[in-house]
């Protein structure tokens, strides 16, 4: 019996159980070391690792550009690349060269001082992404976080409006999303809210231009946060004009705009703001500039800037809230400079793009082949398929588009046959190593996993 995904329940269930264990077979010593790890809360470094399709998670013991190897001894072709802190590809020989320059040779992990590297990263950042005056953080969470806060100092206004299901990391304020009833309200699972969130947020679809233009309208709204493709959720890309309007309403209503190019990069050396002429007050990012190493950092216009310097009033170097001891670092600035300079090219993403492409074209070709009514989306070097077709137009139909069930098959189908999809989503990124054989591994394990799925 076909369901929902177009998929047979029962068959599902029974494939899992199937993989499932074999998975255990093939990782004994990944699950002794999880069953070890008494002391850490979750058994995990960080509570998201238990976020496992096979029921504990895979111990990494080398990676090296887009390979992985586990603690079993299991090789892997990774697309999930640290959800993009590793688009750079793993340990990139020259982020390693100046990182380990940096802390062995010069010395110096964190000082309280400047490097020269941070000047030619703050250029680097501006001709790339058009926004000329630039600042650093650790992680894209706190360059969103000080983003908002300068946002809220300079124009007086009390709310933040993001898009329902986006996601800007653990950010209070981004924690909302479109209820039933067409009202913003808390995300579900949302862990201990300072404050209702509808008091200090607003939300609207994406691409829904009217839906924003009722939200602005209560001039309460400092600024606007948002991807300008959603990639948390799946890839909902920009509807023609959507993009645009959106500016001009933000204009309009004297509100401002920070696009988060988090994972928005992907789409060239420039991020989504160049690919599509995009003009943001701010722009954020983190991870996959400082090649694996914690970074973030937000870039302002200059009449922001200006705006900023005359307030007197705001306390922009000591206890006024925007800022960290570890912030601007010479390690990240060493790290992001190596990235952006040597490995992270126009020619890289050339590559990327075109591997990319390729993996697209590929997925479609085989929905098609086993006459499934699902979707495949691209951002430059990012890919995704969602089970809806046609694709989602917005995060609310994209949720309701999810299917762990069926993401978990085939994430650990995939990962039992040495392929690294990235867990919460169905995302493949490309790396500048990420080859077309690779591209060809992925979807002979992806067309066998659906070869068994629709069998009758
Ligand atoms: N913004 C976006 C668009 C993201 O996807 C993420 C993380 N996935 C973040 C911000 C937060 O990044 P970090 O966890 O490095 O703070």
């Amino acid at each position: 019996m076909a369901t929902d995904s177009g998929v047979d329940r029962l068959i599902l269930q029974q494939l899992t159980e199937r993989e499932r264990a074999a998975f255990a077979e093939r990782h004994p010593r990944s699950a002794a070391a999880y069953s070890r790890a008494d002391h850490l809360f979750g058994r995990v470094p960080m509570t998201w690792m238990n976020k496992t399709a096979a029921g504990f998670p895979v111990y990494l013991k080398t990676a090296r550009g887009n390979r992985l190897t586990d603690i079993d001894g299991n090789e892997f072709v990774d697309f999930c690349l640290g959800d993009t802190g590793a688009m750079a590809g793993h340990s990139p020989a020259p982020v390693v060269a100046a990182v380990t320059r940096r802390l062995g040779e010069l010395g110096g992990a964190t000082t309280m001082m400047p490097t020269e590297d941070a000047a030619v990263v703050g250029a680097e950042l501006a001709a790339r992404f058009g926004l000329p005056f630039w600042s650093f953080a650790l992680t894209a969470t706190d360059a969103n976080r000080w983003a908002i806060r300068l946002l809220r100092a300079v124009t007086g206004r009390p709310k933040i409006l993001v898009n329902s299901y986006c996601y800007h990391g653990s950010v209070d304020e981004s924690l909302i999303v479109v209820g039933p009833d067409g009202r913003g309200r808390s995300r579900e699972g949302n862990v201990g809210a300072p404050v209702d969130v509808t008091e200090t947020s607003r939300v609207a679809e994406f691409n829904d231009l009217a839906g924003l233009e009722r939200e602005l309208a209560h001039g309460d709204v400092a600024a606007v946060l948002m991807e300008p493709a959603l990639t948390n959720i799946g890839i909902v890309l920009p509807e023609p004009g959507y993009l645009a309007g959106v500016r001009e309403l933000t204009r309009k209503y004297g509100t401002y705009l920070i696009n988060d190019e988090t994972h928005t990069f992907s789409a060239g050396p420039g991020g989504a703001t160049r690919f599509w002429g995009l003009e943001p007050d701010v722009l954020t990012i983190g991870k996959a500039i400082g090649g694996g190493v914690p970074v973030g950092a937000y870039g302002l216009s200059a009449e922001l800037a200006d705006a900023l310097t005359a307030r007197g009033d705001l306390d922009l170097v000591d206890m006024g809230g925007v800022g960290g001891t570890l912030a601007g670092n010479p390690v990240s600035m060493a790290a992001i400079r190596a990235t952006l300079e040597e490995v992270l090219t126009e020619g890289a993403f050339a590559t990327m793009i075109s591997t990319a492409t390729a993996f697209a074209d590929g997925i479609q070709k085989l929905l098609t082949a086993h006459d499934l009514p699902w979707s495949v989306s691209r951002l430059g070097a990012r890919v995704e398929y969602r089970f809806a077709d046609p694709a989602p137009r917005n995060g609310t139909e994209s949720a309701a588009g999810a299917d762990a069930e069926l993401e978990d098959f085939l994430h650990v189908y995939l990962a039992n046959r040495g392929v690294l999809l990235t867990p919460f989503h169905n995302m493949a990124l490309m790396c500048p190593e990420t080859t077309l054989d690779d591209v060809a591994r992925h979807h002979e394990i992806f067309d066998a996993a659906l070869t068994e799925l629709t069998r009758a």
